[in-house]
């Protein structure tokens, strides 16, 4: 057993994070049933009763689902922590792989894809159950369980060079190994942002050119009218998966393509998705990507130096219950830390999310002075939220700690102005 001053904070910390979870859940779904009668003034025209109504009972089961899962996790969490299991499946992987530095960054690979089976089943449960139920899912088991193999390959062919030059780094240079590991993962994760959409996207989904035609026309003109050339644009078959819709930029500089869902090509009108463009091409224009990129990049560094500062401090992994000498290997310093900083990054989580809501206002600005108005990217949020069975009355409290978004009511009231 691992119980001791340090594996009770960290559980302190869990418990706490879950606790507010929970009570910001139950303030949401009191707020969101007591205005399940009445759709909210404003919206009548573009979404009739029962579908509001559909709206609110998604949100709901959501809800419900996310919070039976965050009290599963946090009991898992605690077994995993005062039994110490992170120790066991390390030893376990470690006499398979061996101490050697590929062994380890094996290893460590190997204990987090292990423990991320145990979401395995919630996953397919949301897909093929809650999803299902609302007419969103459109995977079949084959795909589904296929992704999944997919995704564990391609986990151990992407980090496996990147953890094995950390772990060398850690070893060659005991005491600048953290800088020279973090500038290592920020270049890992800038070469990912380039491959992803050439390598990666087309794994899982099958990406065909825009046909040339009025939509194909109208997007180049709007990206040519902002000065923002691009010359990939690309339907993917969302729907192969899903009824959700959506459009995202992918790539960096000349590498940049726009990708446009099939869903959102069906349900929306040319004006409306050149509006959703020009909200994209916003966060490019406005800087966002790299703002965020930056900030995220300085909390990585942070994140490196606490993990330096660990290393050192032998009475860390001691009370995780890893024995002394396993600490010429960075991997189970990695373990625990990886383990445990959810329960601290909860805590800053509402600054990130306050922070894209204010990028999402601006490129909200940047859409409606490139289309004349907010009228069409009006109609297009407002397709996309019934559509989606986006859910249109949050608690304000829940709203300002989670939404990377803000409500449709408060972006509409901004576009107005
Ligand atoms: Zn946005």
């Amino acid at each position: 057993m691992c119980v001791n001053s340090i594996t009770m904070t960290l559980v302190l910390l869990l418990t706490a994070k879950w606790a507010l979870e929970e009570i910001l859940d139950k303030i949401n779904s009191r707020h969101i049933l007591r205005h399940r009668t009445q759709i909210p003034h404003g919206f009548e025209q573009f979404i009739d009763l029962p579908t509001y109504q559909k709206s609110v009972d998604y949100t709901l089961m959501k809800a419900t689902f996310s919070s039976f899962c965050d009290t599963l996790y946090l009991g898992f969490s605690v077994i995993i922590i005062f039994f110490g299991f992170l120790p066991w499946l390390f030893g376990f992987f470690t006499n398979i792989f061996g101490p050697e530095i590929v062994g380890q960054a094996t290893v460590l690979l190997c204990v987090k894809v292990t423990l991320s089976l145990f979401s395995l089943p919630f996953s397919w449960w949301r897909q093929f159950r809650l999803e299902e139920s609302f007419g969103f899912n459109r995977s079949t088991q084959a795909i589904f369980w296929t992704d999944k193999i997919k995704e564990i390959v391609l986990i151990f062919a992407l980090c496996l060079p990147i953890v094995s030059a950390i772990i060398y780094l850690f070893q060659v240079f005991p005491s600048t190994w953290w800088i020279l590991g973090w500038a290592a993962l920020t270049l890992f994760q800038a070469l990912m942002v380039v491959i992803y959409p050439l390598l990666i996207l087309p794994i899982f989904n099958k990406l065909t050119p825009l046909p040339d035609g009025e939509l194909k026309d109208r997007l180049i003109a709007l990206a040519q009218g902002v000065n923002f050339p691009v010359n990939k644009i690309y339907t993917m078959d969302g729907s192969k998966r899903s009824g959700h819709s959506n459009a995202f930029f992918t790539g960096l500089g000349k590498f940049r393509h726009i990708v446009l869902y099939d869903t959102l090509i069906q349900q929306m009108s040319t004006e409306e998705i050149a509006a959703v463009v020009a909200h994209e091409i916003g966060h490019h224009k406005c800087k966002h990507i790299a703002t965020m990129l930056i900030i995220e990049s300085i909390f990585t560094l942070l994140g490196f130096r606490i993990l330096h500062y660990l290393s050192g401090a032998d009475w860390f992994l001691s009370s995780f219950g890893f024995a002394a000498w396993y600490m010429n290997s960075p991997v189970p310093l990695i373990l625990v830390f990886l383990f445990a900083i959810p329960g601290v990054t909860f805590w800053i989580e509402p600054f990130f999310k306050y922070l894209s809501r204010r990028h999402e206002y601006a490129a909200d600005r940047f859409a409606a002075a490139a289309l004349g108005g907010g009228a069409a990217l009006i109609s297009g949020l407002r397709k996309l939220h019934r559509e989606n069975l986006s859910n249109l009355t949050p608690h304000p409290i829940f709203a300002a700690f989670y939404y990377s978004h803000p409500t449709l009511l408060d972006r509409e009231t901004a576009l107005k102005k």
